[in-house]
């Protein structure tokens, strides 16, 4: 029987009959290599005319499992596993780009997405222009006649403002681009993209997916002949593939998905309406209140509006920085999608390589904080930012 509902797709999906003497889990195929029955047999597999497995960078059936699984949560033909989300970033990239093309950029993109953009543009010449993507007037402004690709991510990393789906799908066909989203922030559960026309999703499956901080990964989903592509080249030839025991933690870290993003947003709402009225705080930017700008696009866009939340303390950097200091409970790190509440500082952490004056720019000031809610109690996350705020 195949699921219907989403939430039931996340834990189903074992397509091993022989079920491995009737264990409930798939087991971690944990080798490298695989024999062949003949050497006719070895010959078939290689040339592609017979199925089965050869040799794990060129599939495990372990990391299969997972990449089916993400492939059916994100409704696209196929998913490839990666060794981290930037691995899956660039696959994706090298393979939609060559030398001299051009590629319109969320503003604000991940650091590192940055990074691997700024290193092709020297190595062979890729340009990447970064534009807000929030009007159509914005994105034919800085098309060129090379440009490629729209790489966009939303909501996006600390400000939570978010691209519009239907406008730049819209602009992409109209121009014969391909659009790639980064859906790290939103999950599966919460956003869909494909399902939007999107083209390409790229996840860092060490966020939410995973889900307990204890894996680095990353996966990309797409049509079958640009997967195969992806496939065929970044994958077999550059290598970054999955291993199979990340994978099998991923497969666990699927199965709550749906309760644990339910469990995070139903924080994530409680937390963001006491950090609004609390007199310390001045403002913040969650993408589920009421009066942030693009809360229409949030409920348009997404089945709920997250769980990462930035907000802005009164007293500048000194007292962003006493606020962190003072948690008791809630861990200070980067990264995100943990069952623990884990707070940062994006101007001197995930930002700090981007410079002031563009930073201030972008909104990101010395009184930022970034917060991953949770799944702790709502009550002892409130507890801790409060007694850290009020500072007593
Ligand atoms: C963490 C992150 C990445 C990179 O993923 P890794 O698994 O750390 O390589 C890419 N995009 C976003 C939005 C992220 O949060």
């Amino acid at each position: 029987m195949m699921p219907v509902k989403k939430e039931t797709g996340y834990i189903h999906g074992h397509e091993d009959k022989e079920r491995h003497y009737g264990s409930l889990v798939p087991p971690i195929y944990q080798s490298s290599t695989f024999t062949f029955p003949d050497a006719e047999s070895g010959e078939a597999r290689f040339a592609g005319n017979e199925g089965g497995y050869m040799y794990s960078r060129l599939g495990n059936p372990t990391v299969r499992e997972f990449e089916e699984r993400m492939a059916k949560a994100e409704g696209g033909e196929k998913a490839l596993a990666f060794a981290s989300g930037m691995a899956a970033v660039s696959a994706v990239l090298t393979s939609l780009l060559k030398s001299g093309d051009h590629v319109l950029v969320s503003k604000g993109v991940y650091g590192c997405t940055f990074g691997l953009l700024s290193w092709l543009y020297d190595r062979f010449q890729v340009r990447a222009a970064y534009i807000s993507m929030e009007n159509e007037a914005d994105l034919e402004e800085h098309l060129q006649p090379t440009t490629k690709v729209i790489y966009v991510e939303t909501p996006i990393n600390p400000t939570m403002k978010m691209t519009d789906f239907s406008l730049i799908t819209k602009f992409a066909k109209e121009h014969n681009l391909t659009v790639v989203v980064d859906n790290t922030f939103a999950s599966p559960y919460l956003q869909r993209p494909l399902e939007r026309n999107a083209d390409v999703v790229v996840h860092s499956a060490t966020k939410y997916l995973g889900g307990h901080g204890d894996v680095i990964a990353g996966v990309a989903v797409g049509n079958f002949d640009f997967m195969e592509v992806v496939r065929k080249n970044a994958q077999k030839d550059m290598g970054g593939v999955l291993g199979s025991f990340e994978s099998w933690l991923l497969l666990r870290g699927m199965k709550t998905l749906a309760v644990r993003m339910d469990r995070h947003c139903s924080n994530a709402k409680v937390i963001a309406g006491k950090l609004k009225n609390h007199p310390q705080v001045e403002s913040i930017f969650f993408p589920g209140d009421p009066d942030f700008n693009q809360y229409y696009l949030a409920k348009k866009q997404m089945d709920q509006p997250g769980a990462m939340i930035s907000f802005t303390v009164k007293g500048g950097k000194e007292a962003a920085f006493n606020m962190m200091n003072r948690l008791k409970m809630i861990a200070i790190a980067v990264s995100l999608g943990d069952a623990e509440t884990l707070v940062q500082h994006p101007a001197s952490m995930t930002h700090a390589v981007i410079p002031e004056a563009e930073r201030e720019f972008m909104e990101i000031g010395d009184n930022m904080l970034r917060l991953s809610v949770g799944l702790e109690h709502h009550e002892d996350i409130w507890r801790d930012l409060e007694q850290a705020l009020t500072g007593e």
